[in-house]
């Protein structure tokens, strides 16, 4: 018999895609558990992240008509990334190994097979890259490439166009609980793990239905997320840029007093300007930069709890313990 499996999916306001996503990965349960690649035991667990619409009646009417659908509400909109990480160390405690996908569906589901006979054959950790950005907006294939090269520039190891489709064995699971970080970035955290992995390519298709639930506000702060939890090059960066600078004032200094001897006065009130708000602009940012990571560092030392689950629809096989 294969791996219990459990297919955490995340959703934020997806009543529009929830039915054809339900619909769509019991049947991939069912072709799995067909070719002895997972058990006819596994499960879907949703993980509603604090919706406002009908997604959590949805999910409850789904769970009548199947027992395999099981959900998580969390007691307000975490995020993705909380929202994963609920339903993944929600699992792990019934599970062998867990397959997280996005509820549009826009991941190719046909690629959990290569990610069971991956694990099958020993493998920790699988991940989904996607294999063309075509069915991108102009924007939103602008903004993940300028996502990536800024990631590998700050020194955040992530795999290119990877998003949150991944295997995870028991085992990583365990491991993922010990880490208690409130800022998470899941690509980079798990990456860093250094288990046994592999990267399986899929195809990426439209958005079912609905609209994307990451506004670019949302996207940039992954993305602050993902740089200022792995890396301290940032801050690197700022004294590099201090000492360039101070560099340049010692030669304008000596300039200027050469300027002096000789007797010229200069008005100069173009250069002041310039360097004025040069300047003051580059501590701007210095004390924005520095400020991100206090900030994180007073988010961590609180230890708040990452999200509350308000409500558990499961009934699953008896709780495991080992990995
Ligand atoms: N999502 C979530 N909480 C949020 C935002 C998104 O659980 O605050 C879920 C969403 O329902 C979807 C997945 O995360 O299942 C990915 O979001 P989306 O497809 O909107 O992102 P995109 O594919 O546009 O990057
Ligand atoms: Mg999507």
């Amino acid at each position: 018999m294969g791996a219990l499996l459990y297919v955490v999916v995340p959703c934020y306001n997806e009543e529009a895609c929830i039915d054809h996503c339900a619909g769509r990965l019991l049947e991939k349960l069912d072709e799995l558990a067909g070719k002895g690649l997972c058990s006819p035991k596994s499960r879907l667990l949703f993980v509603n992240d604090g919706s406002s619409d009908a997604t959590r009646e949805r999910l409850a009417a789904l769970r009548q008509q199947d027992g395999r659908v099981c959900f998580l509400s969390l007691s307000t909109n975490c995020g993705h990334q909380n929202a994963l990480l609920a339903g993944m160390l929600y699992a792990k405690d019934y599970a062998d190994c867990v397959i997280t996908i996005d509820a549009d569906l826009q991941q190719d589901v046909n690629a959990m097979d290569e990610f069971l006979r991956c694990y099958a054959e020993g493998v920790d950790i699988v991940f989904g890259v996607r294999r063309a950005r075509d069915t991108d907006g102009f924007l939103k294939r602008v903004t993940a490439q300028a996502f990536y090269g800024l990631m590998h520039a700050m020194g955040a190891n992530v795999i290119r166009n990877h998003a949150d489709y991944r295997l995870l064995s028991k085992r990583v699971l365990l491991a993922l609980d010990q880490y208690t970080e409130v800022n998470l970035f899941l690509r980079g955290l798990i990456r860093s793990f250094g288990f046994v992995s592999r990267e399986v390519p899929f195809d990426v298709s439209e958005r079912y239905a609905g609209q994307s639930k990451y506004s670019p506000a949302k996207m940039m702060r992954l993305a602050m997320d993902g740089i200022t939890s792995f890396s301290v090059k940032p801050l690197r960066i700022i004294s590099i840029t201090g000492f360039i600078c101070v560099f340049f004032c010692l030669c304008f200094i000596i300039y200027d007093l050469v300027v002096f001897l000789q007797g010229e006065t200069i008005t100069g009130w173009t250069s002041m300007m310039i360097s004025m708000w040069l300047i003051g602009g580059m501590l701007m940012i210095s004390l924005g930069c520095v400020g991100e990571y206090v900030g994180k560092i007073y988010m961590e030392a609180k230890r708040r709890p990452r999200y509350l689950i308000a409500e558990v629809q499961h009934e699953g096989p008896q709780k495991t313990k080992d990995a």
